[in-house]
């Protein structure tokens, strides 16, 4: 009899966005004549910009060549991919990695839900509250966690990101060894200084923990006050792991391309307390289980390298920051007490509550789709999460709606 890995039947119900569009399913299922708005999922709405399209092309038209065609690309990606990325998202900011410590990859999804079979089953995992669901649902299936209950699995260390502390956890009192962080945060959108990033990294040093740093959205941050990198923190080379992706930075949600940061001095040990690079385990790991990125999307990622490249890209990101400030300005105008927006494609509303009633209401009443924060965790209860990818057109049509029956959503009705 074949039998299944009994961890699986823990995962709490369906993931957020597979009931998400569920019920808007049902919605459109029953009200056909609907014009549906979608504020919900985190995905990219405008086209990959020229200069990626013409790299891209050009690439494909080499594989097409027999002087040009490439087999296999090498594991962890080519080398004018990571040399590009390692001058312009790191050297250029002060921090201090090689081409050799960056690992190419189809997605920061992967990767970080992937990144955890590196550790040991018992370790003591930090997560926070509300989260990002991937972090969680992986160490699940791993079988590093209980059973849920009330909205929490047994054996995590929650991070409560509350108002409280601007939605940005502080190192617990307690010891962990794993440490999940996402700056600028989703959901919340919102991001963390220096200050309190250098308070992560003095904690995870002190305790031989490892700090998993998601920068998916980096490309937002307009304070240039803000770290861009955990490794501008000094001493995050021998405690963290960094995780980025051309997705929200380029519009790759659907061509595919990441990478990890894994410095060369960042270490994990044995029982024995022995020592082991993390590099070498995830380069060890990558080349076993992963076949690479293909050529002509490393070719097109490469190109928002170029100069005319950050320009286009650097438009994309302005684009939807637009959008950003104006949900977070009329959501304020409403009464509807927000962060996030600023250096974030996602806005963080609290509307009281429950945040699927107040999902399913504002589906009923506005046709305008969001993301109940309860989705994420149980800090997100009573809050929702909006999201700027949209045209201008859609994004000021949802506020609209959204303010003629704001006053129902917040009696109640
Ligand atoms: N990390 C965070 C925090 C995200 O929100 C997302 C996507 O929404 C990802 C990673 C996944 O990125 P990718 O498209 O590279 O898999």
């Amino acid at each position: 009899m074949i039998r299944i890995n009994p961890n699986y039947p823990k995962l709490s119900s369906s993931y957020l966005f597979s009931e998400v569009s569920r019920r808007v399913g049902q919605f459109k299922g029953d009200h056909p004549e609907a014009r549906v708005i979608s504020m919900g999922v985190g995905d990219v709405t405008l086209p990959l910009s020229p200069s990626v399209v013409k790299a891209f092309r050009l690439a494909v038209e080499e594989m097409g060549d027999a002087q040009t065609f490439r087999g296999y690309p090498p594991d962890l990606g080519y080398d004018f991919l990571r040399t590009a990325i390692a001058e312009n998202d790191f050297q250029a900011r002060g921090a201090d990695i090689s081409p050799e410590e960056i690992a190419i990859s189809d997605g920061a999804k992967s990767d970080t839900a992937n990144i955890q079979e590196l550790f040991a089953a018992d370790i003591r995992i930090a997560i926070p509250d509300p989260v990002y669901p991937v972090y969680v649902d992986t160490n699940v299936m791993a079988g590093r966690t209980g059973q849920y209950h009330d909205g929490r699995y047994a054996g995590l260390i929650y991070l409560d990101c509350t108002e409280d502390n601007q939605f940005v956890p502080d190192p617990p009192k307690s010891r962990v060894d794993l440490i999940y962080l996402c700056f600028p945060n989703n959901p919340t959108g919102a991001a963390i200084d220096r200050t309190r990033l250098a308070a992560w990294v003095d904690y995870a040093r002190a305790a031989k923990a490892l700090i998993l740093y998601d920068a998916a959205y980096v490309s937002f941050i307009r304070d240039d006050s803000l770290p861009h990198s955990i490794f501008e923190i000094p001493g995050a080379k021998e405690c963290a792991i960094e995780f980025r992706s051309f997705s929200k930075t380029a519009g790759f949600t659907g061509t595919r391309c990441a990478y990890t940061v894994v410095p060369k001095t960042c270490m994990a040990w044995d029982a024995q307390g022995k020592g082991y690079s993390l590099h070498a385990l995830w380069s060890r790991r990558q080349s076993t289980k992963l076949n690479g990125v293909s050529y002509p999307v490393q070719r097109a990622a490469a190109a928002t390298f170029s100069q005319e490249g950050k320009k286009e890209t650097r438009a994309l990101s302005d684009y939807y920051l637009a959008n950003a400030r104006i949900v977070r300005s009329r959501m304020d105008a409403l009464g509807f007490p927000c962060i996030g927006g600023d250096n974030s494609p996602y806005i963080w509303a609290r509307v009281g509550g429950d945040s699927w009633s107040f999902f399913d209401r504002l589906l009923k009443k506005a046709s305008v789709v969001i993301t109940p924060g309860s989705g994420f965790g149980l800090c997100g209860e009573g809050y929702i999460r909006m999201s700027a990818f949209n045209t201008r057109e859609l994004v000021e049509e949802a506020m609209e709606r959204l303010a003629l029956v704001s006053g129902e959503l917040q009696a109640g009705d």
